[in-house]
């Protein structure tokens, strides 16, 4: 197949992911690529790919993405939205009916309430905050996802973590936190410390969805980002001492 037929057939980009490389009129495969060599339909297990992709390979892998369940249900998987470089790195649960339609994390009514709270500390989406989620594709009902679909998704969410490189993790609420913790200890007793999570500093606080439920924990998730733009501010100045 030519480079002009994978364009035709919009697979040009998911065909780069795969190393189906067109080289003088003749397209060709190299090294531990040869896998894909058949065809350019996804390899059962491309997940070690994932680790030295960048943006573009990084977003085309998410939406061509079959690894879960949840690619059936999908009307679009949920890659994440923000600048690339920013300081903040926001990690939610996984996209609901809202972001499913929208294809943006984050949207709905909970998305309104994480913008405020963002917001009360001076940070808006888009410029100082990346936002990313556990999983890229809804689970069915809004259901929690299952540690299997939390575990087919982690390559693309430790590769984002890896290419914007942020000062501080927030984990939005306890499927984050377990995702990117390795636990399953209370909300609540991990709330007020600084974790790492391979190496970069993380806080813990609710899920913008349980406070719309539970309005009383909203101070709670106050003093969260409070203590959260502090441990910004120590990193930040530790670094130009
Ligand atoms: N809840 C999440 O965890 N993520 C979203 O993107 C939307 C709602």
């Amino acid at each position: 197949m030519d480079k002009r037929m994978l364009r035709e057939l919009e697979l040009l980009s998911v065909a780069r992911i795969y190393g189906y490389e067109e080289g003088d009129g003749r397209s060709q495969v190299t090294g531990s690529r040869l896998q894909a060599k058949a065809d350019v339909h996804l390899p059962p297990d491309t997940s070690h790919l994932i680790p030295s992709m960048d943006w573009p390979a990084l977003r085309s892998a998410v939406a061509a993405c079959t690894a879960c369940g949840l690619c059936k249900q999908r009307k679009q998987a949920v890659f994440g939205v923000g600048s690339e470089s920013a300081a903040w790195l926001f990690v939610g649960e996984g996209p609901g009916a809202d972001e499913d339609q929208q294809g943006e994390p984050f949207v709905g009514q909970a998305g309104k309430l994480l913008d405020s709270m963002m917001a009360a500390i001076g940070i808006r989406r888009g410029r100082e905050a990346y936002i990313a989620n556990v999983v890229k594709c809804r689970p069915p009902g809004n259901r929690t996802p299952t540690p299997e679909e939390a575990a087919a998704c982690a390559p693309f969410l430790d590769r984002q973590v890896e290419l914007i490189a942020p000062k501080l993790i927030v984990a939005l609420g306890k499927t984050a936190a377990m995702r990117l913790l390795g636990t399953d200890a209370s909300l609540g007793s991990l709330r007020g410390q600084v974790h790492r999570y391979r190496g970069t500093p993380l806080v813990v606080t609710y899920h913008p969805a349980y406070l719309l439920r539970n309005l009383p924990d909203k101070a709670k998730a106050w003093e969260d980002l409070i203590f959260a733009r502090r441990t910004l501010r120590r990193i930040e100045e530790g670094a130009s001492a």
